[in-house]
């Protein structure tokens, strides 16, 4: 085991062409105190999870001192953002400390969000606010418990700074941890400022650190990007299958690695609306929740747009082609594991869809629908607990479970198998907005506790939580007021 003070780090990024990043040390926070720190992420980096150490972390992730080994540096890169090419982004309020390597030989990025301006900062204040570094933290930690990937993040380090966003809200800053921080907008910069060599450089650099399997492929770039297309359609698949709305799917907020990554309004929703837009501020609707296939198969274009000069057009184009099938093919693989069916059968599509349009029709609450469905997947008649879902048009799902327990029939497994995969895939509690926010409030107040007490929750969500079991329920009324924006 390591400590802070000896962590192994080796930084490969920092090693690449001086023009890609400027080096900046992080600035020390104002009367720094540790928050939350994550023992289940200590382990990637081979510290030891019963041990917090909040003084190191404090002084380390609160930027007061430099982490011994790391080489900090803010990444360039731009992007699309609502559909126009932004050449001026770039790690604006977050720098990469380094990557750490550890006994597994696993390689892992560690980036300090809310550490101070950089040369990207343009105007703003390279800070984070606790609201968004509080959600942030938490949601990395539920999509990890619901199997989707994301960034994940070690320790949550609040302050007594303040700073003006939706009125004087106080700083924080998040040592987030992942595998990778290379955006496709990374490759839109090398593209746009026409540095094909530098570019070539760069995919080079990735097949190398994330494809390395790429490299055998007649042209390994193309493979790369296919490899990328099929990670993010997965991806894209998972969210729509638990109703996760991203909010500012940019290109520069999308990971090479397919990990949900720079986390900002988004919204777990409560019930099932296609049309719902997380963002306040996007007016037009670009990332409502239903738009959000399209727009990922939108972001992959413009990433094989700046590969053209590492493969053919044609090539790039017959990959893009077979998006909305794989996509479509992983929604269905996840929906099915949702409803306990693991074989294949003519009708599936259909029974899926159907499922879902009345998901639509009814506004259903598919978090607490599943879970119910978990303990009563098969009865002849429609189950007493699932009245509640049924109401609106009890013929229509009448129809619907007939359909459903026939196609059960033809699944090789037996009931109580059945249950445990259901309940692999459909959790007791999801991280809904007003959870958050009643985190956020208690923790504005100096209270922690929330915090500490939802990553256990979150990391098991399938598991039974008596303490938190109110968060199985309904959420209040109040939820449906929460109001998000891009100010974070
Ligand atoms: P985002 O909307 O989080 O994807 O950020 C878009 C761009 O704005 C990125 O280049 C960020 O680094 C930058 N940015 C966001 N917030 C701040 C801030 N408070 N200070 C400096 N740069 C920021
Ligand atoms: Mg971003
Ligand atoms: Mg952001």
């Amino acid at each position: 085991l390591r400590t802070l003070e000896t962590l192994n780090f080796d930084n490969s990024y920092a090693r690449l062409p001086e023009q890609w990043f400027q080096r900046t040390a992080p600035k020390p926070l104002k009367n720094a105190h540790l928050i939350s720190f994550n023992p289940r992420v200590a382990k990637h980096l081979d510290l030891d999870p019963c041990q917090s150490h909040p003084d190191a972390l404090v002084r380390y992730f609160g930027g007061e001192i430099p982490v011994p080994g790391a080489s900090p540096l803010a990444m360039k890169y731009t992007g699309h953002q609502f559909g126009h090419y932004n050449p001026d982004l770039g790690d604006g309020r977050g720098l990469l400390l380094g990557e750490v390597v550890n006994q597994r030989g696993e390689r892992w990025d560690l980036h300090l969000k809310g550490a101070g301006q950089t040369a990207f900062s343009r105007f703003a204040d390279g800070r984070a606010v606790l609201r968004s570094s509080i959600r942030e933290y938490l949601v990395s930690e539920a999509m990890h418990g619901l199997g989707i990937p994301t960034t994940e993040a070690l320790c949550l380090i609040g302050s007594e700074e303040f700073t003006s966003r939706i009125g004087m809200e106080p700083c924080a800053m998040l040592l987030r941890v992942s595998r990778c921080h290379v955006r496709f907008g990374h490759f839109e910069w090398l593209y746009y400022s026409r540095r094909h060599d530098e570019l070539r450089q760069l995919a080079d650099y990735c097949l190398q650190r994330f494809y390395p399997a790429c490299l055998d492929a007649d042209n390994p770039y193309l493979a790369m990007f296919e490899e990328i297309q099929t990670r993010t359609a997965s991806l894209v698949a998972l969210w729509q299958t638990y109703g996760f709305v991203h909010g500012v799917l940019n290109t520069d907020n999308m990971s090479i690695l397919g990990e949900t990554f720079d986390y900002g309004p988004y919204t777990f929703m409560d019930t099932y609306e296609p049309d719902h837009i997380a963002n306040k501020n996007d007016d037009a609707g670009r990332y409502a929740f239903f738009r959000q296939p399209a727009i990922v198969h939108w972001n992959l274009a413009c990433l094989a747009q700046a590969l053209l000069p590492l493969a053919e057009r044609s090539q790039l184009e017959t990959v893009l082609e077979r998006f909305p099938a794989q996509q479509a093919e992983f929604q269905l693989r996840r929906q099915k594991a949702r409803l306990g069916l693991q074989g294949k059968d003519a009708g599936d599509a259909q029974l899926v869809e159907r499922l879902w349009q009345l998901f639509k029709q009814q506004r259903t609450d598919m978090t607490r629908f599943f879970d119910c469905l978990t303990d009563a997947p098969d009865t002849e008649s429609l189950p007493e607990i699932l009245t509640e879902f049924t109401q609106a048009a009890p013929q229509d799902w009448t129809d619907w479970w007939t359909r459903y327990q026939q196609r059960l029939q033809h699944e090789a497994s037996s009931a109580p198998i059945r249950r445990q995969q259901m309940r692999s895939v459909n959790p007791r509690y999801l991280l809904r907005n007003y959870m958050a926010e009643e985190a956020i409030r208690e923790a504005t107040q100096g209270d922690y506790r929330l915090v500490n007490r939802l990553l256990p929750l979150l990391r098991h969500p399938g598991d039974l939580h008596t303490d938190l079991e109110s968060y199985r329920q309904p959420p209040p009324d109040w939820a449906r007021a929460i109001c998000l924006t891009c100010s974070s």
